[in-house]
């Protein structure tokens, strides 16, 4: 069984059709990536996956549960974080604090069903713990977020999802306004996230970085999933490099 199904999704805004019949599923531990030009509805459908935009038909199934029609907070605690284009953080608290935020009313370990209850202050603890060890990012838990470059600050957002234990991490352009460093530095940190056992979706734009760390590949056009499978044999067909490529 897919870990989330999404069968003939479709958003519109005004005469807009943003998503517009996407039918893809995503497999338990994989690392899926999410192309496409700009406007072509991949921020729409993460949307539509943790409850920011509303379906206008089709559905979203997490394990079973039929999750679309569901507020960004319920769809949180059964198991769905994510993040954001721009970079979310608290300005007064510090980074261990941004993290801490939200865990404790995460998902319970292999108990979708409990969801939204209050995690003991233990568990709360050892989750933030792994968190930041997991984002190399024990060294700044004391610092405020200004105090780091950016792409720390992009890495404390991701241990705040990560912090949340949940099944599906949506990471929307997390790559965005790095250096080259910093991407390759995140990439791997992407890598061991999707060892530990989390499963991802990222939106990207970089094929080098998307070869690196996915193992499947969706793209998008006019609100359409155009391709899919491993990034080397999608990327080469001839309507992605047509797309997406513009060759
Ligand atoms: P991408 O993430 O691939 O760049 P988006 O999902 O942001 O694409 O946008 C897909 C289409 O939906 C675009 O035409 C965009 O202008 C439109 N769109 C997205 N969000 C809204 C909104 N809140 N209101 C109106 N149109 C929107």
């Amino acid at each position: 069984m897919s870990l989330l199904s999404i069968v003939d999704a479709q958003v519109r805004f005004g005469g807009v059709r943003a998503v517009d019949g996407v039918t893809i599923s995503l497999e338990r531990g994989n690392v899926h990536g999410l192309v496409g030009p700009n406007g072509s509805g991949k921020t729409t459908l993460v949307n539509a996956i943790s409850g920011f935009a509303r379906l206008h038909d089709g559905s979203v199934t997490l394990n079973d549960e039929q999750i679309s029609g569901m507020r960004p907070d319920q769809i949180f605690t059964r198991g769905i974080s994510r993040t954001f284009q721009s970079i979310r953080l608290l300005s007064t608290l510090t980074v261990r604090e941004n993290i801490l935020i939200g865990t404790d009313r995460a998902r319970a370990e292999g108990d979708g069903r409990g969801a939204g209850k209050l995690l003991p202050r233990d568990a709360v603890n050892d989750r933030v713990d792994h968190a930041v060890a997991l984002l190399g990012l024990e060294k700044f838990a004391g610092d405020f977020p200004s105090q780091l470059p950016y792409g720390l600050q992009r890495r404390v957002e991701i241990a705040r999802s990560v912090a949340s234990r949940p099944e599906l991490i949506l990471l929307d352009e997390p790559f965005a306004g790095m250096s080259r460093a910093e991407r390759d530095e995140l990439s791997d940190v992407l890598i061991e996230i999707a060892d530990d056992g989390f499963t991802l979706l990222v939106i990207e734009h970089d094929m080098r970085i998307i070869h690196k760390i996915c193992s499947h590949l969706f793209v998008m056009n006019f609100g359409r999933c155009i391709a899919e499978g491993s990034p080397r044999e999608t990327a080469e067909l001839e309507i992605v490099q047509e797309a997406y490529l513009g060759k």
